[in-house]
């Protein structure tokens, strides 16, 4: 819930939210029966639309669990559903007819004429491949009569998204049923046969190896491009991902897209959208397959995750008389340190953290304190223009960011 209203408030016009089954991110802290009807309020009143993702691939023996969810679901007014599996599909239509579909990135869509299949099938929107040029888009978008969507930021897989048996195979846990433990981003080294328990480092530097090891997604500076090419929707990969990732990379591109709206001829990627980028959680990243083969620049020889900036705060609400707020604390931070607070529309303010005043769960008394620890509550001196829902973070002085911010080209 928390994510979904940071999703809302930093300009969302659409989401995607999980059930407990058959969504494909299975250990993303997904939403319960219980609580759709909330979330599907909350999106309303804010005008974004809902969509419920059943876009796994169940066994055959799973049909009779897959069937009873989807009876529960119906009555839930979602403004449509996600699915990859033909199953499911038809296990859909005879449930809720008249529910809208959406064919997911996981039926890996990449040519015109899958598209036109899916079209036929009565699907009214086609999340395309991952693995799409610009040209094949440009060229699909124009057969359809129904819009595309496509991915414009996030996690990338080596294999066709999620058509993968690494994760089962090392794991048990299966990617196409959500599980995917991401194996690829592991560090792997070589056995020679005759000499089991023998592991021969395998080094590309001094990391190791990364021969699995895609970077992330970004097409930012493409918007036009892709908006040119006949693209309908923008998705940005998110459920597994923290509130700062999905506030950060939620306000660049909504501010990307209303800059290019109100004036498409003068319109430019701002250099400080990259640099924002480069502050949430990533792994280097990469136009993956827009422009043809990414290659080996696709490839991310850094260690794992890389970030600028460390979430620390977020405001739950704000004080107008006497311009403090009261903070849910997310990482250590203590008074005297340089904070950033950051909010839609690419709202950034620096501030020095003042008087700390620490709520104490029982009572809700406060006492001074210098230091303040993930899961606590405080109120403290905020810039006037701070809002609910607004983050705290913190630069990180250890971090190394990627030599260029700038997505590399294949
Ligand atoms: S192991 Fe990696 S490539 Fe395979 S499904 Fe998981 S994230 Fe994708």
């Amino acid at each position: 819930m928390e994510k979904l209203k940071i999703a809302i408030h930093y300009g969302a016009d659409a989401v995607y939210l999980g059930g407990e089954q058959f969504g494909l991110r299975a250990m993303a802290g997904n939403f319960s029966s219980d609580e759709f009807p909330a979330a599907l309020d909350l999106c309303h009143r804010h005008g974004v639309k809902a969509y419920l993702t059943v876009n796994s691939y169940p066994d055959d023996h799973q049909l009779g669990l897959l069937e009873r969810y989807l009876q529960r679901m119906a009555p839930l007014p979602f403004d449509a559903y996600i699915v990859a599996d033909p199953g499911v599909l038809r296990m859909v239509r005879r449930i809720s007819p008249q529910r809208e579909l959406h064919l997911s990135t996981q039926a890996n869509t990449i040519n015109r004429e899958s598209a036109l299949f899916w079209q036929d099938q009565g699907v009214s929107r086609i999340n395309l491949a991952r693995e799409m040029t610009l040209d094949g888009i440009r060229t699909t978008a124009k057969a359809l009569t129904i819009p595309c969507e496509v991915f414009v930021h996030g996690a990338l897989c080596i294999a066709y998204s999620g058509r993968c048996l690494l994760s089962s195979a090392l794991t048990g846990r299966s990617a196409n049923q959500g599980a995917c433990t991401q194996p690829c981003r592991w560090r792997y080294s070589l056995q020679e046969e005759s000499r089991p328990g023998v592991y021969l480092p395998i080094e590309e530097d001094h990391h190791g190896t990364f021969i699995f090891n895609s970077k992330d997604l970004c097409l930012l500076e493409q918007l036009p491009e892709l908006i040119s090419a006949g693209v309908g929707a923008l998705k940005i990969e998110g459920r597994m991902k923290g509130v700062h990732y999905l506030a950060g990379v939620l306000r660049v591109y909504r501010t990307a897209l209303d800059a290019y709206a109100r004036d498409p001829l003068h319109y430019s990627t701002d250099p400080a959208w990259l640099e924002e980028l480069a502050t949430v959680s990533n792994r280097g990243y990469t136009t993956g397959f827009l422009f043809g083969d990414p290659r080996d620049v696709g490839q991310s020889y850094q260690a794992g995750y890389q970030r600028s900036h460390q979430l620390v705060g977020v405001v739950e609400s704000v004080d107008p008389d006497n311009g403090t707020g009261l903070v849910a604390v997310r990482n250590r931070f203590r008074t005297g340190d340089l904070l950033e607070l950051i909010g839609p529309a690419m709202k950034q303010l620096t501030f020095t953290a003042g008087e700390l005043q620490l709520q104490h769960p029982d009572d809700d008394t406060l006492s001074a304190t210098e230091v303040v620890h993930p899961n606590q509550r405080l109120i403290m001196p905020l810039p006037a223009a701070a809002a609910p829902d607004d983050l705290l973070r913190l630069p990180q002085t250890d971090c190394t960011l990627p030599p260029e911010v700038r997505p590399s080209h294949g």
